[in-house]
C-alpha cells in the first residue's frame, strides 16, 4: 500500500516537472524568435515594433496511466512481536478478511500460527485493495515455512521446507580477552564458536589458556536463503594459534555421523581425556579470573586444579571411565570420582548436584555430563576442584592424555589428503590476511 502511493506520488512529481520543463521552454524560446524576425523584417533599418507574446501552454506528452484496479496485489512483511495473536497480527497488517481469520485459526494445519506464534518469526502477506488475504507466508523456524494460498476452492495450507544454499564461510578473528569477544568482533555464530571449543577440547581450555593476540582463522558451513543466514552447518577446517603454538583441525568422515576432526597430516585430535571438565559456554567464558580468588582448601594438600565457573554450570566425564565414588565427602563436598584405564582417576569436587541417575559402578564416556559446578564443602566460591592422578599421584592430564586412534581408512587417504591441501590453502589465505591488517 506504502509503496503505491509513493508510487502515484513520485508519478505526479514526474508530470508536474515535465509540465514546468514545457513552460521554461516556450518562455525561453520567444525572445529568439523576437529577434530573429526583427532582423528579418527590418529592411532599410525601419525600425519596426516587435510584439512580444508570451505563451504558455501546457504540453503534455502521453504517460502511461496506470489503472487502479480492484486486483491488485500488496505484498507486506511484519515480525511477530511478543504478544501477538493471528488476529491482532492480521489487524497491523490491514488484513480485512473475517474469513480467512476464521479459516486460519481452525485449521489444524495452521497450528504454527494459530496457537504457536513465535516472537521474532516473519510473516509475509499478499492481499488485494480490499484486504482480502490471497497469500500468506510465515516462517515455521530455520527450515520451515507455512504457505496459506487462496484457491477458487478456498484457503490451502501446508508446510514447505525452504530452499537453503549452503556456502563455506572464511572469517578470521583475533582474541582481545575472550574466545566469543573475538568471534562477535569477526561476526562468527556462536554456535562455530562453540564447535571450535569442543573440537579443541583435548588441547585448550578456552577459559584458562587464551592469551591476548591468539590468532583464530575458521571454514565452516552456512546454509542462507534469499540471502538471509538461516543457520549454520558444521565447521570444516580451523586453526588456532594459541600462546604461540598452532593447532590445526580438518574436518572428515566417509559419511554423515563418521566425522571426525584430524590433524592435517591426519591424526586425529580426539584424546583419551579434556583439557577442562568444565563445560565451555558464552557465560562460563565470561566468568573471569578476576572473579574468582582461590579457596585455601583445609585439605591436607591441595593436588587438583581450581576451574572458576558459574553455578549450575554442566561438568564432564573428562574421559571414559567408570563411575568409583559419588557422595559426600569432607572438604571436596559433593563429589565423584571416575575410574579410568592404566590405573587413572579423576576427581570433581564442590558440585551443587550430580546428573540425575548417576550411580556407582556406572559406566561414562568422555564429554557426558556427570554434574554441576557448585561450592558444597571447603569453598567460598562457586569452581570445580578437579584432580587427575595416577596411582595415587598427581599427573598433568595434559602429558598423560594420548590420542584416541581412529585411524583413516588406507583407501580414504588420498581423498583426506586433496580435502586437507584445500582447507589448509584457504587457512593460509585468511593468515595473510590478518598479517596483512596487522602493518
Ligand atoms: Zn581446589
Amino acid at each position: 500500500m506504502q509503496t503505491d502511493k509513493l508510487r502515484i506520488l513520485s508519478q505526479n512529481l514526474w508530470m508536474a516537472l515535465r509540465k514546468l520543463k514545457m513552460r521554461w521552454a516556450f518562455v525561453a524560446l520567444l525572445p529568439l524568435f523576437a529577434i530573429f524576425t526583427a532582423f528579418g523584417t527590418s529592411p532599410g533599418n525601419t525600425p519596426v515594433k516587435v510584439k512580444v507574446k508570451t505563451i504558455v501552454q501546457d504540453v503534455t506528452l502521453p504517460l502511461p496511466v496506470r489503472p487502479v484496479s480492484l486486483d491488485e496485489e500488496f505484498w507486506q512483511m511484519d515480525q511477530v512481536r511478543s504478544d501477538d495473536t493471528l488476529a491482532n497480527l492480521f489487524k497491523r497488517m490491514t488484513v480485512r478478511d473475517e474469513d480467512a481469520i476464521k479459516f486460519l485459526m481452525l485449521s489444524p494445519e495452521a497450528r504454527a500460527i494459530n496457537t504457536a506464534l513465535i516472537p521474532g518469526h516473519s510473516i509475509e502477506i499478499k492481499t488485494n485493495l480490499d484486504g482480502k488475504l490471497l497469500h500468506l507466508e510465515y516462517e515455521v523456524d530455520k527450515e520451515n515455512i507455512l504457505v496459506a494460498d487462496l484457491t477458487p476452492k478456498g484457503y490451502q495450507v501446508s508446510t514447505e521446507k525452504l530452499l537453503l544454499q549452503k556456502h563455506e564461510m572464511l572469517s578470521a578473528a583475533k582474541i582481545v580477552d575472550s574466545l566469543f569477544g573475538a568471534t562477535d568482533e569477526a561476526g562468527i555464530p556462536d554456535a562455530i564458536a562453540l564447535q571450535i571449543a569442543e573440537i579443541f577440547s583435548a588441547d585448550i581450555d578456552f577459559v584458562e589458556d587464551l592469551r591476548g593476540g591468539d590468532i583464530l582463522n575458521v571454514v565452516y558451513e552456512a546454509f542462507y536463503n534469499a540471502g538471509e543466514l538461516m543457520k549454520v552447518g558444521n565447521v570444516l577446517a580451523v586453526e588456532f594459534v594459541n600462546d604461540g603454538k598452532k593447532y590445526t583441525a580438518i574436518r572428515f568422515g566417509e559419511a554423515e555421523g563418521k566425522y571426525a576432526y584430524y590433524t592435517p597430516d591426519g591424526r586425529s585430535l580426539h584424546k583419551s581425556f579434556l583439557r577442562s571438565p568444565v563445560e565451555f559456554t558464552r557465560v562460563s567464558s565470561n566468568f573471569s579470573k578476576g572473579r574468582f580468588h582461590p579457596i585455601l582448601h583445609r585439605m591436607r594438600a591441595h593436588q587438583g586444579t581450581d576451574f572458576a565457573a558459574p553455578q549450575g554450570t554442566r561438568v564432564k566425564a573428562s574421559g571414559d571411565g567408570v563411575v568409583d565414588f559419588i557422595g559426600r565427602k569432607g572438604g571436596y563436598g559433593n563429589v565423584i570420582v571416575l575410574k579410568h584405564d592404566n590405573g587413572i582417576n579423576t576427581v570433581y569436587g564442590h558440585l551443587s548436584k550430580y546428573e540425575s541417575g548417576l550411580r556407582r559402578g556406572e559406566k561414562v564416556a568422555q564429554g557426558d555430563i556427570i554434574g554441576y559446578v557448585g561450592m558444597t564443602g571447603l569453598a567460598t566460591g562457586p569452581h570445580l576442584h578437579y584432580e587427575f592422578l595416577q596411582n595415587g599421584t598427581r599427573k598433568d592430564p595434559m602429558t598423560v592424555s594420548l590420542p584416541v586412534n581412529i585411524p583413516i581408512d588406507a583407501k580414504l587417504k588420498p581423498a583426506f589428503e586433496k580435502a586437507s591441501r584445500q582447507y589448509l590453502a584457504q587457512l593460509s589465505m585468511l593468515n595473510q590476511r590478518q598479517m596483512a591488517s596487522k602493518e
